[in-house]
C-alpha cells in the first residue's frame, strides 16, 4: 500500500489553490482539502504526482 511520512503531507501542498492535502490511503490519492477545488492527485509507487492535468476532480 502507498504510505507516505506525515511530514511530507505536512509540506505538501495543491498546486492550483495551495490548499493542504488529505492522504486517501485506499485510493492511493492526495486529495485537495479546498472543497472548492476538490482535486484528487495519484500517487504512484509513493511518490505524488501533483499535475494539474494528472488529478481528478472529486465530488
Ligand atoms: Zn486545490
Amino acid at each position: 500500500m502507498t504510505a507516505l511520512p506525515a511530514d511530507i503531507l505536512e509540506i505538501l501542498v495543491c498546486p492550483v489553490c495551495h490548499a493542504p492535502f488529505a492522504l486517501d490511503v485506499e485510493a492511493g490519492e492526495l486529495v485537495c482539502t479546498n472543497g472548492e477545488c476538490a482535486l484528487a492527485y495519484p500517487v504512484k509507487e509513493g511518490i505524488p504526482v501533483l499535475i494539474e492535468s494528472q488529478a481528478r476532480k472529486t465530488s
